[in-house]
């Protein structure tokens, strides 16, 4: 008596008019899903375009778009794995109605292809997107802005020209990297505009409201509450306005790691381009692009080979 592996899973679903009659009301579901998913991805996109479009002035287009611009694609991207997935179960009809075995194959084989998609998509999003991200988050950052009040053009002043219109608090926080300022001068009525953006790392927001506090330094204390495990004590000082600040944070397995391996390593991680911009006596001002920090420094070195900052390099 020949039992094949097929025959496992005939009669499954009872008779076979009880199989036929579930496929055709399988099938009709995947399909009306599909449908919708269909419906609901061009929708989401139409919604956050419409929502782009109505942020008034650049600044607020360009903390729109950097908030939500990858979380949009991120669910388009889920979504579409999740229809891809279920598109699956609509493939080789025949073969399915012949035999239930066939029934349950198609149905596993849907998850890895949902995903094979999901991995692209966010493949795509973390190593392509942030590069297109950027770009057109810049456009918005340094498109020139108009004074509301006067319609006059108005000029983006260099790091050394916007102090003078910056609190201490504010220069504080962009000697820190935490916070970048952009002032933007109307130069017939004096009048200026300043936007916020993140800055190139990280800091602490302190008691006084800006994030200026720096990481003195660090030490493993055992935690007070359970003797088992131990928390990092961190020392800070504002370089605002000067106050020490200590911090517990409960340390995980990468104890070893001093906090300037580990921000070298988030650094290196993040970094997408370097812009080097010169400004010349001349007043003139040139700006080159590059991939990496080694790249930059060689540069640097190009440029200037007196003053190489590579201390394992001798001039000979
Ligand atoms: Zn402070």
């Amino acid at each position: 008596m020949e039992r094949d592996f097929s025959s496992l899973f005939s009669g499954f679903f009872g008779s076979a008019e009880d199989y036929s009659s579930f496929l055709e009301s399988w099938g009709s579901y995947i399909f009306q899903f599909i449908i919708g998913i269909v419906i609901l991805l061009p929708l989401i996109y139409v919604i956050y375009a419409i929502r782009l479009l109505l942020a008034s002035g650049y600044k607020n287009k360009y903390d729109f778009a950097s908030r939500y611009a990858t979380p949009t694609l991120r669910l388009i991207g889920i979504l579409m794995s999740i229809g891809l997935a279920a598109s699956v179960n609509l493939w080789a009809q025949d073969a399915v109605s012949k035999e239930e075995l066939w029934f349950f194959i198609r149905l596993a084989i849907s998850f890895p292809i949902g995903g094979i998609w999901v991995y692209l998509s966010f493949s795509f999003l973390n190593f392509y997107y942030p590069k297109v991200l950027y770009k057109r988050l810049n456009k918005y950052r340094y498109a020139p802005r108009t004074n509301p009040s006067t319609g006059n053009k108005m000029r983006l002043l260099s790091e050394d020209e916007e102090d003078k219109y910056l609190d201490e608090g504010m220069q504080a926080e962009e000697d820190a990297f935490s916070v970048d300022y952009d002032v933007w001068l109307d130069e017939q009525t004096n009048e200026v505009i300043i936007e916020k953006y993140k800055g190139n790392l990280i800091a602490e927001e302190c008691d006084c409201g800006f994030q200026t506090l720096k990481l003195v330094n660090q030490e493993i204390v055992q935690d007070p509450d359970d003797a088992s495990s131990n928390v990092l004590k961190k020392h800070y000082l504002c370089s605002y306005c000067g106050e020490e600040v200590e911090r517990f944070v409960q340390t995980r397995r990468s104890l070893e790691k001093t906090e300037q391996e580990s921000l070298a390593e988030q650094m290196s991680q993040q970094i997408l381009s370097l812009k080097l911009e010169i400004f010349r006596k001349d007043g003139r001002a040139d700006s080159y692009e590059f991939q990496n920090v080694h790249q930059t420094q060689d540069f640097l070195k190009q440029i200037n080979p007196t003053q190489a900052q590579n201390p394992t390099r001798k001039t000979s």
